[in-house]
């Protein structure tokens, strides 16, 4: 397995890379090399599920490096960041991702079947394709190069190629996947995308792959009809209940805040979830002394943990758009029919972040330096 899903695992490689996020980093990674020579961290499956945490991965870098020597590390951490807060302004976004993805399953290309199974004949896209199935993880550029090829070489709907990468990724995330390929399209910055060139490839991994002659470099980026309204989020926290079950969730495997002394721990994954996910969740409930219920129906499991806690109250983390979030707004009705009440919070990461989403990335990497004051770091 490339990627243990323990809390302690995440740690530990992030402990290693620490003292590499500096100047290593900044010159070497862009470049797709195998897992030994890499520069990148490989931390992302730890990050998304919040094994460990955006506050704790900086406050590390930060603690070997100057903010100017590890600043290209901490903006690629911002950019999860940034993600994440502008699909929870723009809900629409993901929904019609996933209307345009239903709708092209059910009429696939006929090179759909040769794209997902790695024998298109151009050798690099091949390869990542069975680097991605084996592995579950592909490096940044990899998956630039990848989507590129699938969208402007391939002629591929883009929502086909993220629900590939959804399927396989071990660190899949609704936000940064949806919204990656959309940059690369030219949807999400309109009128600029991302085209793969043979010499960028070839250059970037050390020349083990030269597409000369096979991808399509002149393509015009993609447009779309549709407007995506921006809803506006107040990201509070309210108190929280001194006893209550702590619910543990795809989207947050942190413990909850200071203050808030878990009564019982639940954990809950929904059933669109990797490997990676529910086995994260399942062991950092467990090491917690719970359970969890990977489905969709957890209003029952949500109801029995509560009572075997003795507590009518459940706290969680915000569970921001995606799979999880859809099936936690069934489970919330329910339980407020059996008078349990769930209280949920914003992480204060989240609460400084995400008001900096609503347009391009320039307006929150402007913050930074601000926003690691902010929260102390
Ligand atoms: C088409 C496409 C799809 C992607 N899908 C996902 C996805 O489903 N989940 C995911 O976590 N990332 C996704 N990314 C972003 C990025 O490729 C991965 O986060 C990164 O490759 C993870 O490897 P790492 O941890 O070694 O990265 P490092 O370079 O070590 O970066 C450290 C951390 O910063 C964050 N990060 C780095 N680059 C980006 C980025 N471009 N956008 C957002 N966050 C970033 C990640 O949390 C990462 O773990 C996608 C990028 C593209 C182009």
């Amino acid at each position: 397995m490339m990627f243990e899903p323990t809390r302690r695992a995440g740690l530990q490689r992030l402990a290693r890379f620490a003292p590499h996020a500096g100047k290593t980093y900044t010159s070497e990674r862009n470049f797709d090399r195998n897992r030994r020579a890499a520069a990148v961290s490989f931390l992302s499956p730890y990050i998304r599920h919040r094994l460990v945490s955006e506050r704790e991965i900086l406050s590390e870098i930060l603690a070997h490096h100057t903010l100017k020597t590890a600043m290209p590390f901490v903006q690629e951490v911002f950019w999860r960041g940034y993600f994440k807060g502008w699909l929870e302004q723009r809900p629409s976004v993901w929904s019609a991702y996933q209307a345009e993805r239903d709708a092209s399953l059910l009429d696939p290309l006929p090179n759909y079947q040769t794209a997902v199974s790695g024998q298109t004949g151009i050798a690099c896209f091949d390869h990542w394709c069975q680097q991605l199935r084996q592995t579950g993880y592909l490096h940044n550029h990899a998956r630039m190069w990848f989507a590129s090829i699938w969208i402007f070489t391939l002629r591929l709907p883009w929502p086909l190629g993220a629900d590939f990468f959804l399927r396989h990724l071990q660190d899949a995330d609704p936000a940064s996947n949806t919204l990656s390929w959309r940059w690369v399209a030219g949807l999400h910055t309109p009128g600029k995308h991302y085209l793969a060139t043979a010499e960028n490839i070839a250059k970037f991994t050390d020349g083990r792959f030269q597409p000369t002659g096979q991808l399509n470099e002149n393509a015009a980026p993609l447009i779309e009809e549709k407007t995506h309204p921006i809803v506006p989020i107040t990201p509070r926290s309210p108190d929280l209940p001194t006893r209550a079950l702590w619910l543990m969730t795809e989207e947050d495997c942190q413990p909850p805040p200071d203050g808030a002394k878990p009564a019982g721990v639940l954990g809950i994954v929904s059933p669109d979830a990797t490997g990676f996910a529910i086995n994260a969740v399942r062991h950092a409930a467990s090491t917690a002394n719970g359970q969890t219920d990977v489905g969709h129906n957890w209003s029952t499991a949500i109801c029995r943990a509560a009572a075997k806690a003795g507590t009518s109250d459940v706290i969680c983390a915000h569970l921001p758009v995606g799979p999880a979030a859809a099936g936690f707004a069934k489970t919330y009705q329910n339980l407020a029919a059996k008078n349990i009440r769930i209280h949920v919070f914003v992480r204060a990461y989240d609460r400084h972040v995400w008001p900096h989403t609503t347009k391009g990335f320039f307006k929150l990497k402007k913050q930074i330096p601000a926003l690691l004051r902010d929260l102390d770091l």
